[in-house]
């Protein structure tokens, strides 16, 4: 039988990957639907060459030139209201969400509540909302499938084991391309040098999360909604081959792996087609070609972005929203050469300590934690 889909960001880096295992997977997987931020033109000729009846453009500016770009048979939705439709539609079973930014936080919740499976690519929603995600999920019993490579990773270890027997997650990190540069070359590098990503090709925002590790720290603070574990028992350490994906440790003391090729196409796979497994169309793992896999513990002074994420999750409420909001504005701000690649993740550090922790059990409270620190980081930035 097959299953219904929709795909949430579809014109970015995750979302073109997971049209293309889509229609790889095209006896198991129908495209129901595509949508995208701002990228209208793009988002036309995925639905041209897919064949997907429906798209949803989340700026409704775009609507009137998406309309002319699409045959008169291809419905088209707008704005945040068109996504949530897209998404809790009777016959989507699976909404995979790779939307960058709080764009699809609500489409993400209603299709839950919709009863939908959700494979997630947007670290935003679990950092800003795992709470409300994680429990309308159990609450709805709809499956929340990681997407995140270390995620599908420690997803995969896990199968078939009972959560009482887990001790401690190992995430890996690359250390991206500043992995051994001193504090001095530190200070100078810039935004096209922290675009060199030495194992992974992704979109520009995550990539510079990676050299800071702010990416791990994100995805820390995933993990611990994902695998409900305390984010002490959360480590991170340096992998620069990117060959193993991460590793959980048991109570008895064996450590699970997952390794593959650094290639979302693998994660987007699994948590398509789980819990069946799909024959590979391309290229798999030649082992005997990895050569030394190295572990290194993070370099915390120079890197303290995990730290950061450790300290907003266990405090909580607004504070993982107010992380994630600050290292947006201070990314765009290092972009566009305001502040250094360091001030990163000293303004991430300043707001938090600016800001005051309090509950964030609904998703306006969310929302006005990340304005709050958007505005505050812009300030500290001096922008
Ligand atoms: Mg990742």
């Amino acid at each position: 039988m097959r299953r219904n889909l929709v795909i949430l960001g579809a014109t970015g880096s995750i979302g073109e990957n997971a049209v293309g295992v889509a229609r790889a997977m095209r006896d198991r997987i129908a495209l129901r639907g595509l949508a995208a931020a701002e990228s209208w033109s793009r988002l036309a000729t995925l639905a041209d060459t897919t064949g997907c009846p429906q798209v949803a453009i989340a700026n409704p500016r775009h609507e009137t030139s998406l309309r002319r770009a699409l045959p008169a048979d291809c419905r088209i939705l707008a704005g945040e209201a068109g996504m949530v439709e897209l998404c809790t539609a009777a016959e989507v079973d699976i909404v995979l969400c790779a939307i960058s930014g709080v764009a699809g936080l609500r489409p993400v919740l209603a299709a839950i509540e919709a009863g939908k499976d959700i494979a997630l690519a947007s670290k935003e929603i679990l950092v800003m909302a795992g709470r409300q995600v994680m429990d309308a999920a159990k609450r709805r019993g709809v499956r929340i499938l990681p997407v995140d490579s270390e995620h599908s990773a420690i997803f995969q270890c896990l199968q078939g084991e009972s959560p009482k027997h887990l001790k401690r997650l190992f995430l890996t990190a690359s250390g991206g391309p500043f992995r051994q540069a001193s504090a001095r070359q530190l200070e100078k590098v810039d935004y096209r040098q922290a675009l060199a990503h030495p194992t992974w090709r992704m979109g520009p925002k995550i990539t510079v999360d990676s050299a800071t590790l702010m990416n791990k720290g994100l995805e820390l603070i995933e993990a611990h909604w994902l695998f409900d574990i305390e984010p002490a028992d959360i480590e991170v350490i340096v992998h620069p081959q990117s060959i193993i994906h991460s590793m959980v440790e048991m109570i008895d003391g064996s450590v699970l792996a997952q390794m593959g090729r650094p290639d979302m196409r693998l994660p987007i796979q699994y948590a398509l087609g789980y819990p069946e497994r799909v024959p590979l169309n391309f290229s798999p793992l030649d082992i005997l070609a990895c050569g030394d896999l190295q572990f290194a513990p993070v370099r915390e002074r120079l890197f303290p972005a995990v730290r950061l994420a450790r300290q907003a999750v266990e405090i909580g409420g607004s504070l993982p929203a107010v992380f994630n909001a600050a290292n947006e504005v201070a990314v765009a701000a290092f972009r566009a050469g305001l502040v250094s690649f360091l001030d990163i993740s000293r303004l991430v550090a300043e707001a938090m300590e600016l800001h005051r922790p309090h509950p964030a059990g609904d998703l306006n409270t969310v929302l006005a934690a990340d304005l709050w620190a958007r505005e505050a980081t812009r300030k500290l930035s001096g922008c």
